[in-house]
Parts: C-alpha cells; structure tokens; sequence
C-alpha cells in the first residue's frame, strides 16, 4: 500500500518484531480482518482495516478477509457485498483469501464433539435467564448447572439431537465446562452452542444450531493459521477463553492482541447505533453522507488516502480516547487540495448585470484549474453582461470589517474583470435587494490590475446565460454534542441542521456532465463531491467539507504555547 509519511510503529508491531526475531510461527505474519455482516463498515472498521492489511504487507506477511457469520438473525448478504466493496475501495487486496466462518460450521461441530468427548463441555438444559442466574456476578462466584455432570454418552445424544433439530429455540445449549468459580466471568462455562431455527445466508436450514463468538472465532483464526490475531479491547476479557479452546484442543494457537477502538467526536460508532439511525429515519440510508460509515464518507466526497492517511495518524494505543473529527477533515483537505480540481459555483445566486458591457458579447477567461499542480492546467469560463454572484458577498451597509461589495465599491471578478456597484434593485414589497448594477473596467481584463489599482476582495461568479443550475447540500455534524454516546438516548441530540438543501444555486459550464463521484474546490467555497443521484438534468453535489482548518489552527496553538 503506497502511503504518504513515515513507516507507522506501535506497541503491535513491535511484538510482531520481536516474534519475527524469534522465529515464532515459523517467521510467518498472518493477520486477518474479520467483520459480522451485520451492518454496513464504518471509520472504525478502516482502522482496523488498515491496521491487519498494512502490518501484512510491511511484515511481508498475509492478511485475511473473514466473514464472522456465526449469527443468522442479523447477518445478510447485502452486508457481505458492501463489506467487500467498502473493503477494496478503501485500497485493499485479500487475493483469493476470503473466508466465512459458516464454512466451519462443520469442523467447529467437530472440536465440539471432541471437547464432550473429552469431558470438556456438557449439554445444559437451564433456561437462558436460569444460567445468567447461575453465573454469579463480578463478586459472587456461580453456581454449578444440575446438569454439568451428564455422561459423556448422553452428552453426546443430546448434543447430535440438539444438531438434528428435536429441540425448540433455546431448549438447550452446549457449555464448555470450565470453572464456575473463576474471577472471569467468561470463563464460567460459557455457551458454545445454540438452538436457533433460522435460516442462514449461507448455510440455508442445514443447521440448527450455531456457535457462539468466542467458540467460533479462535478455532477460525486457528483453521487459517492466523499468527497475531488483532481485536479491539472489549475482547481482552475473552482472551483466556480464547486460549483455553485452543489449548484443549491442541490446535495451532495465534496470538490474541487487543488495542483501543476508534471513536470520533460528534458521531457514533456502533452498528447498532448506526442501524437504529437507518430504521428510524434519522438518516437516508447507510449512504447518508452524515454517516460515518465508509459508503457515507465515499458518497460524501472522502478519498480512499484521506482515510487511510487518517488511521495511520491516529495510531494504535492501548487506551480509549475520542479521536477530533477536525483531524479527519484535515486529513481530507490535504488530499483534495492537491487533486481536486477549482470550479466556480455560486450556492445563493445575487444577479449582477454589468451596465456597460455589450449586450451581446461573451468573453472566454482563462482560469488555473489547481495551483497546487500546474499539469492540471487551465479551462475557460464564459464571461457575459449578466453574472450571479454571492449573496452574502453583498452589503448594502457593510460593516467595518466588511471589504466585498457594497455600493460605491470596486472588487475583482476572479479571472475577469474589476467591478464596481453603482445600483442596487430592489424588491418593492419586501425591500430585499434582487439586482445589482455594476461597471466593469476594461483594462483589468483576466483580473489583473493595472499600476496602482487595488481592491480588497476578490469574488467568484458565474455567467447567467452560460451556467448551470444545480442541487447542492450542505452537511454539519450529525449530532450537537462532541460525545454523542455517552447520552441516555443518542438520538435526542441529533442535530436537527446537519442538512440544508439549496436547489437554485448556479455552476460554471465546464461542470456539465460532471460523473458521479468526482471532486471539485469550489473556489471560497469548500470541497464538493457529484452525488450518484445526479444526473444530467439536475447536478447534486454534496458538500465534503469546508475550506476552513480547525485542526490546523488547533496545532498552530499548541506551538505557540
Ligand atoms: P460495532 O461495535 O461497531 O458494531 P463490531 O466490533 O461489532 O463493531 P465487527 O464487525 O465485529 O464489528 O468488527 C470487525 C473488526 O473491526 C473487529 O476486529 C473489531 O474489533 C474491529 N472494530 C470494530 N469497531 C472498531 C473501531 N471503532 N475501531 C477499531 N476497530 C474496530
Ligand atoms: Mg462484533
């Protein structure tokens, strides 16, 4: 994966180092990345991403795509396929290295038998609400199930009965038998197996029972001679069950390493969280460019590098923190700025006539289409007698710190001319200004001032007869609060701004037929991405993100402190 910047180096990959050294799994790095197909893949699921796929390909290891589709209730196929997209658009590659745990299904039935038959799991017949009873709590030990001492050969009856679908939804369970006393209270003989009579996306109805997660997992990992087998720090409790599956079963045993989730300001990152905003219709869809998901951040204009750039800074850690979604967009800023090619569009159209410009004349001026990358090179924007500029480019009574238009006043027209105001129309019930009447000066073609003429703002603008209309969105935080999560109820803070439609705004001709996904400055604006529902009739752009660096400013701050 080519990447900006220098080699990332974290507590991770120093262990993988150190087992390299010691020739620990033969000198082999495998990781992999092992989504539910449950939802769809969110900015959290990018570090991850990046994490396992950028430590095989540094370590000249492998990197494993799994689907965890051990629970058929909430798991569909539509999550598979966008799990993979979101996957390759983010840059990554797993070759022929995709993989369901559900194809375990057989040979994780298998271990399970051969765990009864060594005395190490057991048929239980408690109810669901009768073992979370027994299990205890953090400060009391649990107690035994009544049935912890069946016979082998009884468990293993009930066990192939349970497969064979004689029992009902939650009749009975299949528990590794560990310790009932244990401070974990994941090792208190866990549930390895269920009875669910559901269809599964894969497997259709050939099975009745499924295994749990943490049964599941490890044997997976193991099967695919996983070496560091990276997750998030809420599983460093089950890491001794992880182990202890695998040590009773005498199987190739990757190394569990657990480091801090991702969480950004003022979004959420939950599944669960990001579902209930779908169901409720808080959002359009998964999409919604307000999601953190990564089809919301690509529909929303975000690169693939941005992100992958963003996940590199952030850096793996041991401790929880919420990371500023600031540094996010300045990530996406630093890319766009170099790719994105400038455009004009004028979002709240003021129409500007040029008094004495001729009627029927239409100027070609040449504009630089990226600063930044002279290759980009120039376009040609039509220039005529009626233009649209900003609203809010316009005072009529500026205040002091106000420099654009006013009446009286002259501004540069970007790549044309300098105007002056010299009338103002206005709306005879309502008093709002709908016309400006403006002058332009000939001898500052292309905006370039002759000899000691000066003007304090520069605006951009659109010819009105050349341009062409568009929809565009506006986007602000999801929620009103930094930490969104921590609130009885998430929803109760939605921001109840984070969408505002403008459906006349106006963009410069080159912009026709512009494909859904592409990128553009809008010049003073901000960044802006096609929208896959645009289309030749109506152009939709949805705004990415605003010009404006806050996280910039935040480190500006702490180097002058
Ligand atoms: P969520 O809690 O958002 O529903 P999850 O952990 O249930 O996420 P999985 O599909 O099980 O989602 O996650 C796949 C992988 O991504 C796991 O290894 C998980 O640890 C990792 N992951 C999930 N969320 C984050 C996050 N916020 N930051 C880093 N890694 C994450
Ligand atoms: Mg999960």
């Amino acid at each position: 994966m080519p990447e900006t910047g220098s080699k990332p180096s974290d507590f991770i990959r120093e262990i993988i180092k150190e087992d390299l050294k010691n020739n620990k799994y033969g000198g082999r790095v495998h990781t992999r990345f092992p989504p539910e197909p449950n939802g769809y893949l969110h900015i959290g699921h990018a570090k991850s991403i990046c994490l396992n796929f950028g430590i095989a390909a540094e370590f000249g290891g492998l990197c494993n795509l799994r689907f965890d589709d051990t629970n058929p209730i909430k798991e569909e196929s539509e999550y598979v396929e966008s799990i993979k997209e979101d996957g390759r658009w983010l840059g990554f590659d797993w070759g022929n290295r995709l993989y369901y745990a559900s194809d375990y299904f057989e040979q994780l039935y298998q271990y399970a038998v051969q765990l009864i038959k060594d005395g190490k799991a057991y048929v239980c017949d408690l109810s669901p609400e009768k073992i979370r009873e027994y299990r205890g709590t953090l400060t009391e030990p649990g107690r035994e199930s009544p049935y912890r001492n069946r016979s082998v050969e009884e468990n293993l009856d009930l066990f192939e009965r349970m497969r064979a679908g004689e029992f009902e939804d939650g009749f009975r369970v299949l528990r590794a038998k560990i310790d009932m006393a244990s401070g974990n209270l994941n090792m208190r003989d866990p549930v390895m197996y269920r009875i669910l009579h559901a269809t599964h996306h894969r497997t259709g109805d050939k099975w009745c029972i499924y295994p749990m997660y943490d049964f599941a997992h490890c044997i997976s990992d193991s099967i695919e001679g996983i070496t560091h087998s990276i997750c998030t720090l809420e599983f460093e409790d089950h890491h001794p069950l992880y182990d202890w599956f695998l040590d009773e079963l005498n199987l190739h045993h990757p190394q569990q390493i657990e480091f801090a989730r991702l969480n950004l300001s003022y979004t959420v990152m939950s599944k669960r969280k990001l579902l209930e905003l779908v169901e409720g219709g808080c959002v359009t869809g998964w999409d919604d460019p307000r999601m953190p998901t990564l089809s919301g951040l690509r529909r929303r204009g975000y690169t693939p590098e941005s992100i992958r750039n963003f996940c590199n800074r952030i850096g793996v850690a041991k401790r929880d923190s919420i990371v500023d979604v600031a540094l996010l967009e300045h990530c996406l800023r630093e890319d766009l700025n170099k790719r994105a090619q400038r455009v004009m569009a004028v979002l709240r159209p003021l129409r500007v006539v040029i008094d004495n410009y001729p009627e029927d004349l239409a100027e070609e001026m040449e504009a630089v289409n990226n600063p930044e990358d002279p290759d980009m090179g120039t376009r040609r924007v039509p220039f005529s007698r009626v233009l649209y500029i900003e609203r809010d480019d316009f005072l009529e009574v500026p205040p002091k710190q106000f420099f654009r238009l006013a009446p009286g006043r002259e501004v540069r027209l970007r790549y044309a001319y300098f105007i002056k105001c010299v009338g103002v129309v206005k709306d005879e019930h309502t008093g709002e200004v709908v016309e400006l009447h403006c002058t332009y000066d000939p001898a500052t073609r292309g905006g370039d001032a002759p000899d000691g003429l000066k003007v304090k703002a520069t605006l951009h603008w659109v010819s009105a007869a050349h341009s062409i209309k568009a929809e565009v969105r506006l986007y602000d935080h999801l929620f009103t609060v930094p930490n969104p999560g921590d609130q009885e109820d998430f929803k109760t803070c939605l921001n109840p701004n984070s969408l505002e439609r403008l459906t006349s705004c106006r963009v410069e001709p080159s912009l026709a037929g512009a494909k859904p996904g592409s990128r553009y400055q809008f010049e003073r604006l901000g960044y802006f991405c096609v929208d896959p529902n645009s289309s030749e009739d109506m152009l939709v752009f949805n705004r990415t993100v605003t010009l404006r660096d806050t996280w910039a400013k935040i480190i500006k701050a702490q180097k002058l402190r």
